[in-house]
């Protein structure tokens, strides 16, 4: 329990120098711009994300970097009609995707 503690707060640091200056992930042929732990950012090179913008690609649907840069995805906790767990990725306090938020 105590390890969780930590980490949260390192996690909570690292959001907090990323906002700053937020760098992403894109590659030379990609259209996108992804976050570090992104499966799709492959063998991106960090780039600000104002370069990034500026050479015209958009935020990956997938990871969706924000300009902000504090919103840390997370699979949704829901379990789906079939009883597996909901993939979708959120970025909700409750870590709930928005269709599985409580009514
Ligand atoms: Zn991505
Ligand atoms: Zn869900």
């Amino acid at each position: 329990m105590k390890k969780i503690l930590i980490l949260s707060v390192f996690l909570f640091l690292g959001l907090t120098f990323k906002a700053f200056s937020q760098t992403v992930y894109t590659s030379p042929k990609g259209e996108k711009y992804h976050t570090a732990d992104c499966r799709l950012s492959g063998e991106a090179s960090p780039v600000k994300l104002a370069d990034a913008k500026k050479a015209g690609k958009g935020a990956c649907d997938i990871c969706k970097p924000n300009e902000l840069g504090k919103a840390k995805l997370n699979q949704c906790s829901s379990k789906t009609a079939d009883g597996t767990r909901c993939k979708r990725m959120t970025a909700n306090k409750n870590k709930k995707c928005f269709q599985h938020q409580p009514k």
